[in-house]
């Protein structure tokens, strides 16, 4: 058993006890002024929760920009400027709460970036009360309670789109990062590939196109493999 403390560290078969409920003091505290990034999987997500598009969500509910030096597409969740709440949270908790981003389905954990596949607590039981519930998960089970399994994959498929010879950190030229964040804003990729001299042109087939336009997953898919294309391309140029 790994006890409630700040930086422990999970692996393999331990466990964490834990239970977030409406009950608590602490409900809804951690929905306010934090920096939560979003990835392309976490828009999809949230957007379609909420019923609207890309576009509408990014320019609604983030703010986007791509990253000084580097020029890596940055997506931050807003916070309201005067409560400095999250602008999804409610008295009842989070309003789209079954399509939560990924930082928010795993809080208190975090990814630890010392040793893959184990995680790190980022808040002690003094701030997350819920560590101090009875309830015992695995690591399994807690990541499967909280619905990382997809979260996961389709970041696995984000990641493979870098260029070979791309390290985390490194720069990369303004329009690449602006190529990449079609991944964000996949309103705009469906316009381009709802164009037949697109799709001829970058061979992509009609049953791949038919299903991408029937199912946000394989759109984002297929826009993964064109700018994936398009970096291998135009990466050694930038
Ligand atoms: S601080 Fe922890 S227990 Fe409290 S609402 Fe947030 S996740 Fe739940
Ligand atoms: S998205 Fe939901 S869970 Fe995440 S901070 Fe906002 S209200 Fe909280």
């Amino acid at each position: 058993m790994v006890e409630s403390k700040e930086e422990l560290v999970l692996e393999g078969g331990d466990s964490i006890c834990f239970a977030c409920h409406q009950g608590l003091p602490c409900f809804t505290r951690c929905c306010r002024d934090v920096n939560i990034y979003l990835t392309p999987y976490d828009v999809l997500r949230m957007r379609r929760a909420l019923g609207m598009g890309s576009s509408e969500f990014l320019s609604r509910y983030t703010r986007s920009f791509l990253a000084k030096v580097t020029h890596v597409p940055v997506v931050q969740l807003l916070m309201d400027p005067e409560t400095l709440n999250c602008l999804l949270v409610t008295d009842e908790g989070c309003r789209i709460y079954d399509d939560r981003p990924w930082a928010c389905r795993m809080y208190p954990l975090d990814i630890n970036p010392r040793k893959p596949g184990s995680y790190r607590l980022i808040a002690g039981a003094d701030k997350c009360f819920g560590l101090k519930e009875a309830q015992s998960w695995t690591l399994k089970e807690w990541l499967s309670s909280q619905g990382i399994e997809p979260y996961e994959r389709m970041e696995a498929l984000y990641q493979s789109i870098m260029p070979a010879g791309f390290k985390p950190g490194g720069i990369m030229d303004a329009g690449l990062g602006k190529l990449i964040f079609l991944a964000y804003d996949l309103d705009i990729f469906m316009e381009m590939v709802k164009d037949p001299k697109f799709r001829k042109l970058h061979e992509i087939s009609e049953p791949e196109f038919n299903e991408a336009m029937s199912n946000d997953e394989k759109l984002l898919e297929l826009a993964f493999g064109y700018i994936k294309g398009q970096l291998e391309e135009l990466y050694g140029l930038a």
